[in-house]
């Protein structure tokens, strides 16, 4: 077979593109790190592979991507497993389900949206039901406010419960507390201020550091917002869309 329709040659083109939008937001990131006087290696690059089969997960790992998020139990499952001989650390960013901790657990290095004590409560004891080593864990923060009725709900703990959720973290066996996490909401008084947003997380997680020396991660900023998040302190940011394209809308 040869020309378009050929399976081989669209992987190929696909590494093409993967390759060539890794390139440009990796030029993004060290920008960003060098207009906020950062080091290039103080940023993680986490890639968000969500609603895209694991055959982009295999080309990413190829090209050296050490790290990929997912938000739903039931994609993420059946991709890491298709994935376990890639070097990769798996990130679980979405909101969690206590029915659904035993199975994020079986792949996920790390859970970056602990919003709530059940789900710390929940997490722990099935760290330590299962022979996996400890899990890092970081505390997703709501930046918009509580929850307005009818509006979709993007998960995180009110700042005010972030030092007690992270007191009952770091007390909990088998977790790590490593830190912080949040999303730029789309509503309340930071909608369309990132930069805004990502400030104020940065006070949070040094509230947090103060307590915790440890927990020194900041997980901030997406495809549209990385360069505020960088500016703001960002340890780690999870870029979906700039590195894999504009995905399908979620069923
Ligand atoms: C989808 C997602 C991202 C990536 O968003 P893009 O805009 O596609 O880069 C980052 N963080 C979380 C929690 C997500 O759900």
């Amino acid at each position: 077979m040869t020309g378009a329709a050929d399976p081989q040659h669209q992987q190929h083109q696909r590494l093409a593109q993967l390759r060539a939008n890794l390139a440009t937001v990796e030029r993004r990131v060290a920008d960003a790190c060098a207009a906020a006087g950062r080091a290039r290696d103080g940023v993680t690059l986490i890639v968000v592979t969500k609603t895209y089969p694991a055959s982009d997960v295999r080309l990413l790992s190829s090209l050296g991507v050490r790290d990929v998020a997912e938000n739903r139990d039931q994609d993420a499952g059946p991709k890491a497993a298709e994935c376990h001989d890639l070097p990769l650390a798996w990130h679980f960013v979405g909101q969690l389900q206590t029915n659904k901790v035993r199975s994020v657990l079986k792949y996920a290095d790390m859970v970056h949206s602990v919003d709530r004590i059940r789900l710390v409560d929940a997490l722990s004891v099935e760290v330590q039901k299962s022979e996996r080593p400890e899990l890092g864990c970081l505390i997703q923060v709501a930046l918009e406010g509580g929850p307005e009725p009818g509006a979709t709900h993007r998960g995180g703990a009110l700042p005010d419960q972030v030092l007690p959720l992270a007191e009952a973290l770091a007390d909990a066996p088998g977790l790590r507390l490593d830190g912080v996490m949040a999303v730029a909401p789309l509503r309340g008084r930071y909608a369309g201020d990132p930069a805004g947003a990502f400030a104020r997380l940065a006070e949070i997680a040094s509230l947090v550091h103060r307590q915790h020396p440890a927990a020194t991660m900041v997980s901030a900023g997406m495809s549209g917002d990385l360069e505020q998040a960088i500016a703001a302190g960002a340890t780690h940011v999870r870029v979906g869309t700039a590195v894999l394209g504009v995905r399908p809308p979620l069923g």
